[in-house]
């Protein structure tokens, strides 16, 4: 976590604190707004239980690919030996791999 990442966060907290201490001002303003009749349209057409079931099983099913990825066939820098498995040392002339 960087140091840019933690003022960030910061800056979040102190602006949900706020929000929430003025909650009553924030939620009369987005009615006089319309911003609230907008968002119960918006929920009634197109967000769904379906909607929601897809989303919720997409987010499980998809997961994030490996960095780089692993591979299993591997040679040695020093003898060019081959090496299986996740082993750090060379097993023919042990130099660290
Ligand atoms: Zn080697």
């Amino acid at each position: 976590m960087t140091l840019a990442i933690r003022k960030l966060i910061v800056l979040v907290l102190i602006a949900s604190v706020f929000l929430l201490a003025n909650l009553c001002l924030v939620v009369n303003w987005l009615t006089e707004l319309g911003v609230v009749d907008c968002a119960r349209h918006i929920r009634q057409e197109y967000v769904t239980g379906t909607a929601i079931t897809v989303i919720i099983t997409l987010l499980i099913v998809i997961v994030a690919p490996r960095a780089g990825g692993t591979k299993l066939l591997r040679r040695c820098p020093v003898c060019d030996q081959t090496l299986l498995g996740r082993s750090k040392y060379c097993s023919d002339c042990g130099s660290k791999v």
